[in-house]
């Protein structure tokens, strides 16, 4: 069972790559969600809202243990910038989730290329990956153990980091639920499958 965070943001587009894969899933709202999980997915939207509603609904808590413990996760774009240990460019009270050892900085493509596509050699996929970026995020440092998996190859924002991996978390900071390519999602449900992990709340 795959949890998709659903406190704002694109959920619907996770549902429907994991329905695609035929892989069980379920939204998660409140604590009680987080039972029985083995993974969870964040998706994207808007951070600091998501960030809000985390705390209000008492589940920023929760949701740290879980990872603490082993939860796997994959967060896109909103969802990265959750899982983040530090954030730049974001609102001084917005919390992070801390399950991932990289800075990313939000809304990093600036304005001319706010919202593009591009084909990506992502490590572990054997051929390119096609990228949505929406007012994306981008990594500006990776902490030891952590996987650069893509980069942007060309343009004004070339080797800018993407798609990062550590351990049992996944975070791009494109949207692959948007593109009819499943094949990130794939990785993600290898890597739970390796993990094997159930969580208790
Ligand atoms: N810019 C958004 C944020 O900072 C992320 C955009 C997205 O998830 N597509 O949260």
């Amino acid at each position: 069972m795959i949890g998709i965070l659903a406190v704002q943001g694109g959920v619907r587009e996770h549902e429907l790559v994991l329905d695609e894969l035929g892989v069980q899933h379920r939204q998660v709202r409140r604590v009680e969600h987080l039972n029985g999980l083995s993974g969870i997915i964040l998706p994207g939207g808007e951070s600091t809202t998501m960030s809000k509603l985390l705390e209000l609904g008492g589940l920023l808590r929760p949701l740290i243990d879980a990872l603490t413990s082993g939860l796997p996760a994959y967060g896109t774009c909103a969802g990265m910038i959750l899982l983040a240990s530090e954030v730049l460019d974001t609102r001084p009270d917005a919390r992070c989730l801390g399950a991932l050892d990289i800075t990313v900085r939000r809304n990093a493509f600036g304005r001319q290329v706010d919202s593009f596509e591009a084909d990506l050699d992502f490590h572990g996929i054997d051929s390119p990956v096609p990228a949505v970026f929406i007012r994306a995020p981008w990594v500006e440092r990776v902490g030891d153990g952590v996987e650069v998996l893509a980069t942007v190859p060309s343009g004004p924002a070339s080797g800018a980091v993407v798609a990062v991996r550590s351990g049992r978390v996944l975070a791009t900071s494109f949207h692959p639920e948007c593109t009819g390519d499943a094949r990130v999602h794939e990785m993600f449900l290898a890597m739970v499958s390796e993990a094997g992990y159930v969580h208790e709340v």
